[in-house]
């Protein structure tokens, strides 16, 4: 792979998203010599990413480049390239461009989307976990409404503008309420010569509650807002089949619909190699111990949505979210350097911090330790949180313009059909 050895331990991380990026952080200029691979030469700021879908950020505000990451530090490297096996045996793994050695491996390589083994869904179904795929969903969602206008057959214009979610998790509920904009806000001047009213929005939720991992208040205003909004909320509701125009459910109803979008789960993005049952567990993610270390392995570690490190008081593990995966970034950080100058290792605690979602325009649910609290306040947190995680100066500052400009002018300028998107959409 072509990288100098130096004499310093090499300490190879897969995957720059939140952990490994706080990993990286967290050992430069340090002794030691950090290799970041990763399958795109950039990071994916994941929350935002439905913003991307329904025009109003363009994609580059929330993507940032991992060379720029590690500029200025001499003993880190960055290599574009997708790690496709593990060999713990031998202390190296194998990538599309060429093997490296290790002495510490952490895996940092997140989750994909968990279609819960219904291939007819995953291959008919728009997933929203990367930046190409919120451009293809940007793309689809537009040319369906070019098409609806071109067709004079009711219930294809209707299928068309018919648009199913699945999942009533924050994903899901925060694109139902951008979706529910576009339609209220943009559709009418866009297109004045159709009939924008048929378009609708469906949100599916398989348990009884939106946002089922947030209190009761938030689940409870976060579904008033959405029906406020004219998004059609079905809750107790699972879809079972999509042939990618009818949608079928586990229920009495059932839709017709060119698109439908998957935030039903995920699962851990596991490699070849370290595939042993006893590791991989619940969520295909590899169970870890309380400093991070793969069960069964000295210098084999992993940190973020792909490690779950049970516990009695969280026997899941910890949630699939940023915060997690960034304080175990940093964690293992310093735990490496406390390893290197054989010091004892510290336990890793999360300290949970909340979580939120936007419905849309000064909507926003937001639970914290001590408050919860709902509203227009809750969607000021709401963006000042998502700027200040927001990685790059730049970015923060495009994305900040951008929303003071849709705010005040009511519009999401980036729906633009830049590369089309061909879907087969039974029609
Ligand atoms: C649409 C969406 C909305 C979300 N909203 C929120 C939110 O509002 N708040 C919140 O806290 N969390 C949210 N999350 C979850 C959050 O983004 C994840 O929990 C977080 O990204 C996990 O960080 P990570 O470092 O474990 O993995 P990721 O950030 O996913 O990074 C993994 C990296 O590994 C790379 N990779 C994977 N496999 C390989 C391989 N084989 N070879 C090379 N590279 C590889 C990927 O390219 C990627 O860059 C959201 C997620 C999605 C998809």
């Amino acid at each position: 792979m072509n990288i100098p050895k130096s004499g310093l331990p090499r300490v190879v991380i897969i995957g720059g998203g939140f952990g490994g990026v706080s990993l990286a952080k967290e050992l430069r200029d340090q002794e030691v010599q950090v290799v970041l691979i990763d399958k795109h030469n950039y990071h994916t700021f994941q929350p935002l990413l439905y913003q991307v879908s329904t025009g109003g950020l363009e994609p580059d505000s929330i993507a940032y480049p991992l060379r720029k990451i590690l500029q200025d530090s001499p003993n880190n490297y960055f290599r574009l390239a997708e790690v496709l096996e593990i060999k713990p045996e031998e202390n190296s793994v194998e990538t599309d461009i060429g093997e490296i050695g290790y002495d510490y491996l952490v895996l940092a390589t997140g989750s994909k989307t968990n279609f819960f083994g219904n291939t007819n869904i995953e291959k008919n179904a728009m997933a929203m976990k990367t930046v190409p795929q919120s451009l293809n969903l940007r793309s689809l969602i537009l040319e369906n409404f070019e098409d609806a206008l071109l067709t004079d057959d009711l219930n294809k214009r209707e299928a068309l503008m018919n648009f199913v979610i699945v999942g009533g998790g924050p994903t899901g509920v925060e694109l139902a309420g951008a979706l529910a904009e576009i339609k209220k806000g943009i559709l009418p001047k866009d297109y004045p010569d159709l009939d924008t009213r048929i378009a609708q929005i469906n949100l599916i939720q398989g348990s009884d509650r939106l946002l089922a991992t947030m209190s009761e208040p938030a689940s409870k205003k976060a579904e008033i807002f959405l029906k406020k909004l004219g998004v059609n909320v079905y809750k107790n509701m699972r879809v079972t089949d999509y042939d990618g125009y009818n949608v079928s459910t586990n229920v009495d109803d059932s839709f017709e619909a060119a698109t439908l979008i998957w935030a039903a789960g995920v699962q851990g993005a596991t490699i070849k190699g370290l595939n042993a049952e006893d590791i991989i567990v619940r969520g295909n993610r590899v169970k870890v111990d309380e400093f991070n270390k793969v069960i069964g392995f000295d210098n084999v570690f992993a940190i973020g949505d792909i490690a779950i490190m049970q516990s009695k008081n969280e026997p899941y593990g910890h949630p699939m979210v940023a915060q997690p995966a960034m304080q175990q970034g940093r964690h293992l950080g310093a735990n490496i350097l406390r390893l290197l100058s054989k010091k004892a290792l510290v336990p890793f605690k999360y300290n949970d911090k909340g979580s939120m979602a936007t419905v849309g325009r000064n909507k926003a649910v937001v639970d914290m330790k001590k408050f919860k609290f709902q509203g227009v306040f809750a969607w000021f947190v709401w963006m000042f949180v998502h700027l200040f995680f927001l990685i790059g100066f730049r970015n923060r500052v495009v994305v900040f313009v951008n929303w003071v400009y849709n705010y005040v002018r009511f519009d999401r300028e980036a729906r633009l059909i830049i590369r089309p998107y061909k879907k087969n959409k039974g029609l």
